[in-house]
């Protein structure tokens, strides 16, 4: 049965649908950090709905509160409606605020991707400022969108103007670390002051405080701050895309707060809708300055997404799963990064808290390869490991296990990556 849905899949599928090919698996149950394939066969999932999976699958507090909202009788699709369930989330949700920002901050239901929260956050900022550029940063990923409020006859004129983040291979500069950090925040500066450098009037910054699809690169503290502190002085709204580090994934409840930076928008997804699809944005009251419905979208209000997300940002917070993420992320790091002398295609080890990357990398040449990335995924696969590939280049092997990850649990995952390493690089 297996082997067909996964034929009919192939066939039926469109080939931008990467997964069901570099994963054939046909899961049917799930638990925590393992998921069963219809062939019996269990693995440990540390891809978690590209980390959208704070508790691991099917926590019994997620699936109680999902079946408390089913049992009720309470509608499951709300649009903009105000109901009890809502207001509990937006409740625990502002108790893990910034204490700055939750003091007065506002609310808007963009769902149900990141990507839709993305998008408001743009609108928020350009309808705030009345300008249309934007800063954005090299490595970055925001989301999928092109064209939709183009063709509806919206405002599409978004003017980018690209800079350097730190620690990325990429970046003009081409060195990481403190020393990358201050080029970046020199160079950024230089770019807004110079009255000849043609970057058209930004409405707002927007930044990952950990890039996780360009291939997990923690932004430094001090450099976090630095851009807190460049767009407060030329009073730019500061948009942190929080979709893959928020709750408690780096080690922090937010990503922003390891930095003690407070931007004036954060774009939440993923890990806030307990494995159910809810995107929003959280934003200082002065922003909202938009009109009624000038971000809207069908799927805003999803009953069962708020009640399971209620019930995972309660549980991270209560059991300080943040911390926990923090200290076996660190141990898990360290372990990782034990297997580079032995092997040099391991070329970086990088992370925070439980979002963790391995650079696969030519042993001859030291350049990215995609080809062993793709290697060690299928070593990995072979020995009942799911992990996940990202950056520039593919070559970067990602883990983002759930943040209940025992520590029995991280042995295992650390000895299976460690034994596929060797054999799919040999
Ligand atoms: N921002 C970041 C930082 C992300 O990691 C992602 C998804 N990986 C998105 C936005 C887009 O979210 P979605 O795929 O839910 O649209």
């Amino acid at each position: 049965a297996a082997e067909g849905i996964l034929r009919r899949q192939a066939q039926r599928e469109s080939a931008a649908r990467t997964y069901a090919r570099s994963l054939p698996i046909v899961p049917v149950r799930a638990r925590g950090l393992t998921i069963e394939g219809a062939d019996g066969r269990r693995y440990l999932d540390c891809l978690s709905g590209a980390g959208t999976l704070a508790l691991g699958h099917n926590h019994p507090v997620v699936l109680e509160a999902i079946r408390g909202v089913l049992d009720s009788g309470a509608p499951l699709h709300v649009l903009d409606l105000a109901t009890p369930v809502k207001d509990a989330f937006t409740t625990e949700l502002f108790a893990t605020l910034p204490a700055e920002l939750a003091a007065d901050a506002r609310i808007q239901f963009c769902g149900p991707a990141g990507t839709d929260a993305v998008e408001a956050a743009l609108t928020l900022v350009r309808t705030a400022t009345g300008r249309s550029g934007m800063l954005a940063f090299t490595g970055a990923y925001h989301g999928m969108t092109t064209g939709a409020l183009a063709v509806s006859g919206g405002a599409t004129d978004v003017r980018v103007t690209r800079l350097p983040y730190p620690q990325d291979r990429r970046c003009p500069f081409g060195v990481g670390g403190a020393e990358g950090a201050e080029l970046s925040a020199r160079w950024t500066r230089n770019l807004l002051d110079d009255p000849k450098s043609g970057v058209p009037a930004p409405a707002g910054m927007i930044v990952e405080p950990v890039q996780g699809e360009g291939g997990v690169h923690p932004a430094p503290d001090a450099w976090l701050r630095s851009m807190r502190e460049i767009t407060a002085e030329r009073g730019i709204p500061l948009i942190a895309d929080e979709v893959q580090t928020g709750v408690g994934r780096t080690g922090a409840f937010w990503g922003v707060d390891h930095a003690g930076v407070v931007p004036d928008v954060m774009v939440l997804s993923k890990a806030i809708g307990g494995s159910l699809p809810l995107a929003v944005i959280v934003y200082r009251a002065e922003l909202d300055q938009w009109a009624p419905g000038a971000h809207a979208g069908t799927f805003r209000g999803n009953q069962l997404a708020m009640a399971a997300g209620t019930a995972t940002l309660a549980y991270v917070r209560e059991n300080g799963l943040a911390e926990r993420a923090r200290i076996l992320g660190a141990r898990m790091l360290g372990a990782l990064r034990g297997l580079i002398p032995a092997h040099p295609c391991v070329a970086d080890v990088r992370g925070r808290g439980l979002m963790i990357g391995v650079e696969l990398a030519d042993p001859d040449t030291g350049e990215a390869s995609p080809d062993l990335a793709v290697a060690v995924r299928q070593a990995c696969l072979d020995r009942g490991l799911i992990v996940e590939l990202g950056g520039r280049h593919s070559s970067v092997v990602r883990l983002l296990p759930p943040l209940t990850l025992t520590d029995e649990q991280a042995a295992a995952v650390l000895d299976r990556l460690a034994d596929a390493i060797p054999a799919a690089t040999r």
